[in-house]
């Protein structure tokens, strides 16, 4: 379905890109996603997945480099062309999305961290990358950690016995790496490098931590089974092993002295994904709750020509609206912002993904019993709708972080006033 753009102010440049995006989302990867979705964990990234035409396809539409700047070799877009694709493909499937923006993360934060050297190495080759073989992840979640990792305003995250389940040792000019992280790590199982947050410090708990960049063929890696889930089953998720594993001493990105700024940077980053996505899922539950009032056919009319329907369509019209205002807003403060207005950015992810659920929910009660069916794409943008509230940090979690920082920042000085 066509979807007004109430910005119209959006060049030739972007009414094309999005055009481009929007093809590929609908033509390629929601048919791709929904048969990932009836496959199990481990067929999912088998040989013969669509899987990886997926990848290779959407590599060779640059998609992989959305988030990068065009002197690397990214595309370079503005943060609204980010916000106009991210939104495309969070229509088609929440899980691939995330899929496309993990492959990059490692790569992205090596920009941002500006380190010369480490963007020759591995962030030039990236974005040169045409046919998907080099694939990133980001490493946070551990078995024994999970909100403890990102709950900096709290007291216990600077406490020593906060032990992480990933250490590293310094040795001459090396760092060794022990330990594991969890299952959640989207598509672990099929990187090829890690975005991986280690703990250096353990006597100050995981501000003692750091972040460091691993590729995942080095002696001592290895890797669990691929995580059977109930949403975002055509996203990949598994376990990451370390067993005495060796990385000079310069890939460690940052160290315990800049690693709570440049958690909230990470932070800031994957919660503007997460809730440009979720404007598209939003406009998905959105579209296929009007086409199916229009043609379902209740009392001797089509659903939609009740009075009570037409209140309940408008909602999610208002909800989808809302998440884009928001969305769009918070990712042309934030993206690139060094620092960011965390605040922001967790303001977005919490209420945008809040607000996708709650479309993809009342989609199925719009839909009746046909909506719980697997033959309609219904039940699955709420299976992936629901894991969006735990996702990239659960939003009682961002929230209390959020609150945090307005305790610590807030009122701030507006020196444009
Ligand atoms: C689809 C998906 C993709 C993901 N991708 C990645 C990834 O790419 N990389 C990665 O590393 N991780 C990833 N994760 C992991 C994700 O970040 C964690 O699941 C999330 O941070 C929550 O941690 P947890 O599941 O261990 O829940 P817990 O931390 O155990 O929390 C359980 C419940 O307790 C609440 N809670 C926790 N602490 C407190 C407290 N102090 N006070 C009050 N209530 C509290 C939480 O809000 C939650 O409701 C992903 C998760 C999902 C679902």
């Amino acid at each position: 379905m066509r979807y007004f753009d109430i910005n119209l102010n959006l060049s030739k440049e972007d009414i094309l890109l999005r055009r481009s995006a929007r093809q590929f989302a609908q033509g390629v990867m929601r048919p791709v996603s929904r048969e990932l979705d009836g496959l199990t964990a481990e067929q999912v990234i088998a040989a013969d997945s669509p899987l990886w035409d997926f990848l290779k396809q959407a590599y060779e539409l640059d998609l992989h480099t959305v988030l990068l700047p065009e002197y690397y070799g990214g595309q370079g877009l503005s943060p609204l062309q980010v916000h106009l694709v991210f939104e495309e493909l969070g229509w088609a499937s929440f899980g691939l999305s995330v899929q496309l923006a993990v492959v990059c993360f490692p790569f992205y934060l090596i920009c941002m961290s500006g380190n010369e050297e480490m963007i020759e190495t591995f962030v030039k080759p990236f974005c040169a990358c045409r046919d998907g073989s080099i694939r990133g992840c980001w490493a946070i979640t551990e078995p024994d950690h999970g909100s403890d990792v990102i709950a900096v305003g709290e007291e216990y995250f600077s406490s020593k016995a906060m032990k992480g389940n990933v250490q590293a040792r310094l040795e001459g000019d090396q760092y060794v790496i022990n330990g594991q992280k969890s299952a959640w790590v989207s598509g672990g199982s099929i990187a090829t490098h890690a975005l991986l947050h280690v703990q250096i410090d353990p006597s100050k708990g995981f501000a003692g931590n750091g972040i460091c960049m691993v590729p995942l063929n080095l002696k001592g890696v290895s890797k669990g089974k691929p995580l059977e889930k109930v949403g975002q089953r055509d996203l990949n998720q598994g376990e990451l092993y370390f067993d005495n594993v060796v990385i000079p001493k310069a890939w460690m990105m940052c160290d315990p002295d800049f690693y709570v700024p440049f958690l909230d940077m990470i932070l800031a980053s994957a919660n503007l994904c997460m809730a440009s996505w979720s404007t598209g899922l939003a406009r998905a539950a959105f579209d296929e709750s009007l086409s199916y009032a229009k043609q379902r056919v209740q009392g001797g009319r089509p659903l939609v020509q009740h009075y009570a329907m037409k209140q309940r369509i408008f909602d999610l019209f208002a909800r989808t609206e809302s998440c884009r205002a928001i969305s769009r807003a918070a990712i042309n403060l934030n993206l690139n912002l060094s620092p960011p207005h965390v605040e922001y950015s967790l303001w977005a992810k919490t209420q945008c993904t809040e607000m996708a659920f709650k479309n993809t929910h009342e989609a199925i009660q719009i839909w009746g019993g046909n909506g719980l069916t697997k033959e309609y794409v219904l039940e699955k943008l709420f299976r992936d709708a629901r894991a969006t509230l735990i996702e990239d940090g659960s939003n009682e979690t961002l929230a209390r972080h959020g609150g945090h920082i307005l305790a610590e920042t807030y009122p701030r000085q507006v020196e444009s006033f």
